[in-house]
């Protein structure tokens, strides 16, 4: 993309009352637009580093039998009175509003009901389990607190996953299944070593509960962590535990600062039992279905990743959610720059290309603050030298490589 033809600007200071860096960053930077506390509008750069977390999710979650559908964001309160969950204190994060032919309507804040009795018109028999099922879907509550920019919102997408089983011991074989995915997806992401699988209570239908945590001083959760396993224990059940690793009982736990990009849980026969969903079993007799389900938040997890991958200049994406790969600066050497363009694009390697008539301090602070991972600038002065400049993000120091072998050394590093 020509960065001339891209409409967002950069701003040189965030906004006074956008306290989380994660949102000073990404509105400077341009990829995200705040239209109140805790709602925020995603732009070009925003919604293609978006969507790239929302595909590495989707590809993991296909990859275990997930089934992709798309639910209503309307909720129909008739199915949320018999859970009790429309006039509940703890899901008191409700919008709800009137149709104007008479009765009330909310705003999805999750969707265990009404997957549910979807769900009922389908599985009759023990030979219909087990399934997969899960969506992207745009997710409303009216939180107290919205003051973490991305990390937070009113109004957020959510990839739910929900499983259903014909009994406990497929949900546990399934359960293991998803932790290894959240594993690989958080890897995947840049966020590998950072994020920590997380003893949580079970509620009253299990033991545990798992949240997957990431280490970041911008956190609002207290985790203790042990080195050994690669764990973490939350702090509702941390005394439970008697402060010790519930799987190699390691005492030496330390305190951490995170964020909760995901979680898991084992919801058994809750929600089947409330909504009658049954199966009849080899004997013809009917039971209820045990459930489970998964989550994670893409906005979260981008805000995360902007909070740890940052330095004064601005934001450092790991490449898998890069908005672009290489970010082509031109300084007055725009034919040259359009052809290694043109030929970056042939090997779809995915450019911005500045080729604004600005000044070549005011390109490289936008290149910093937008972080797309690799540099090329294109200049009298590289070719001088011998081709181009390059530099990673993360790096200091530019090198000097001839024009010819760019795009090898792109695909190498
Ligand atoms: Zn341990």
């Amino acid at each position: 993309m020509k960065q001339s033809q891209l409409f967002t600007k950069t701003q040189k200071q965030a906004p006074k009352d956008e306290v989380s860096l994660n949102a000073q960053l990404l509105l400077r930077a341009g990829f995200i637009d705040k239209e109140m506390a805790g709602v925020y509008s995603f732009l070009p750069l925003g919604l293609r580093t978006l969507n790239k977390i929302i595909e590495i999710i989707r590809e993991e979650i296909n990859a275990i039998g997930g089934q992709e559908i798309l639910l209503t964001a309307l909720q129909n309160p008739k199915i949320w009175k018999i859970t009790g969950r429309w006039d509940d204190e703890v899901l008191d994060v409700w919008f709800k509003t009137k149709i104007k032919t008479g009765g009330e309507v909310g705003l999805g804040t999750t969707h265990e009901e009404p997957l549910v009795n979807l769900i009922k018109k389908h599985i009759n028999s023990y030979k219909d389990l087990p399934k997969y099922v899960y969506q992207f879907q745009t997710k409303f509550r009216n939180e107290k607190r919205a003051k973490s920019g991305i990390m937070r919102l009113r109004e957020f997408i959510m990839k739910d996953l929900y499983s259903f089983h014909a009994n406990q011991e497929d949900l546990e074989v399934y359960y293991k299944k998803a932790q290894e995915a959240y594993l690989k997806i958080f890897n995947r992401l840049g966020l590998g070593d950072k994020t920590y699988m997380t003893y949580a209570s079970g509620g009253t239908f299990s033991q545990y509960s798992h949240e997957f945590q990431t280490i970041t001083s911008s956190g609002e959760d207290l985790i203790y962590v042990c080195d050994k396993c690669h764990i973490a224990v939350n702090k509702e059940i941390i005394k439970d535990l008697n402060h010790q690793c519930p799987e190699c009982g390691n005492a030496k736990l330390h305190e951490e600062k995170a964020v909760e990009v995901g979680n898991i849980f084992k919801l058994m026969d809750k929600f089947s039992r409330a909504l009658d969903l049954k199966y009849k079993d080899k004997e013809g007799k009917s039971k209820s279905v045990i459930m489970g389900c998964y989550g994670i938040g893409p906005q979260r997890v981008m805000g995360t990743i902007t909070e740890i991958y940052n330095d004064n200049k601005g934001i450092i994406w790991p490449e898998a959610v890069a908005p672009f790969n290489v970010h082509l600066i031109s300084l007055g050497k725009d034919e040259e720059a359009q052809k290694i363009y043109d030929d970056l694009l042939k090997n779809s390697i995915e450019t911005l290309y500045d080729d604004r008539n600005v000044r070549a301090g005011e390109k490289f602070a936008d290149s910093d603050l937008i972080g797309i991972p690799y540099r090329v600038v294109i200049s009298g002065k590289s070719i001088d030298a011998g081709g181009v400049e390059f530099k990673k993000r993360n790096e200091i120091k530019s090198k000097i490589i001839p024009i010819k072998s760019l795009i090898s050394k792109i695909k190498q590093s």
